[in-house]
């Protein structure tokens, strides 16, 4: 392995990062993940992560939304309505990981803030990427994972989004070095991923090998975030959750490769994608 090329992920490498599920597993020990998320009229996005959590392999999602925003999470999920975004609200949850910014509108970084202050592994996505929330989650050590798209990272490098999309490896490796400690994961067609650990000054980078342009439809990026929140949950580190996360969406998006794909189906097709791989 040259650590000074990128990790093309293979399906070797991601199976040997499959959670397993120990014969007396039981809800509440095979990760509880919780979803903030939802405004207005973004009212889908959060339960389309709490479809793909609970897709991945979850054990108990909660979703926390505005109360006056209908969301209507899946029927297995906790409801969470809040009509305030802080720490003590959150904390009813008792989550072991944390997704949050899926259609948070203007609540995103608040959202965000309030969910540091639970101190477990976090993907922030959407509406929670803002310079001030990522640089408050790099400053706290917290394993975490920041999931843009061309569009979010071009907000956040004062870039366009065409650029962005052009040189995705610069990109994504100039956010991990902004941000010691945080995964970056660029999406895209393909997704890449970048990551400095924190004391150190070499960023790791990683090329996403699954996927499909199909999955270019409203709701697909907040799947991943309910992926990858299941597997923070389920215990793996931010980096094996964020490059396996990213490889079971996309082999998910492969196996029903078909015009007009839409974000929920991909999420009903992890299961099989994770039996593929293993
Ligand atoms: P979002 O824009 O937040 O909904 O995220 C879109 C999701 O779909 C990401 O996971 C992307 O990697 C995936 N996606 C979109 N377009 C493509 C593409 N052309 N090839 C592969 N994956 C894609
Ligand atoms: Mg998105």
């Amino acid at each position: 392995d040259n650590p000074h090329l990128p990790e093309l992920l293979s399906s070797a490498n991601m199976r040997a990062l499959l959670p397993i599920r120990p014969g007396n597993a039981h809800k509440g020990s095979v990760g509880r993940v919780l979803v903030v998320g939802g405004y207005r009229s973004y009212t889908g996005a959060p339960s389309l992560a709490a479809l793909g959590a609970y897709r991945t392999g979850a054990g108990l999602v909660t979703v926390a939304y505005p109360a006056d925003c209908d969301v209507v999470p899946p029927l297995e999920a906790v409801r969470l309505p809040l009509f305030e975004w802080n720490t003590a609200n959150l904390q009813m949850a008792r989550a072991d990981a944390v997704a949050v910014g899926m259609g948070a509108g203007e609540g995103g970084v608040e959202a965000a803030l309030a969910a540091l202050g639970l101190a477990r592994p976090t993907v922030l996505d959407a509406d929670a990427l803002h310079e001030r929330v990522l640089r408050a989650y790099a400053q706290s050590g917290l394993p975490s994972i920041i999931t843009p798209h061309p569009g979010e990272a071009s907000r956040l490098l004062g870039l366009s989004a065409e650029q962005i999309a052009r040189f995705p490896l610069e990109a994504a490796q100039t956010l991990a070095q902004r941000y010691p400690g945080l995964v970056v994961v660029l999406k895209g067609g393909p997704t890449v991923l970048a990551w400095t650990p924190p004391g150190t000054s070499e960023t790791r980078m990683a090329v996403n090998s699954t996927g499909n342009p199909q999955m270019a439809t409203g709701g697909m990026g907040d799947v991943l975030a309910g992926v990858i929140g299941a597997l923070l949950a389920a215990g793996l580190s931010a980096w094996d959750a964020a490059r396996l996360g990213v490889y079971l969406h996309g082999l998910a998006g492969d196996q029903s490769q078909k015009p007009g794909l839409l974000a929920h189906e991909v999420a009903e097709t992890l299961p099989e994608a994770v039996e593929q791989l293993r």
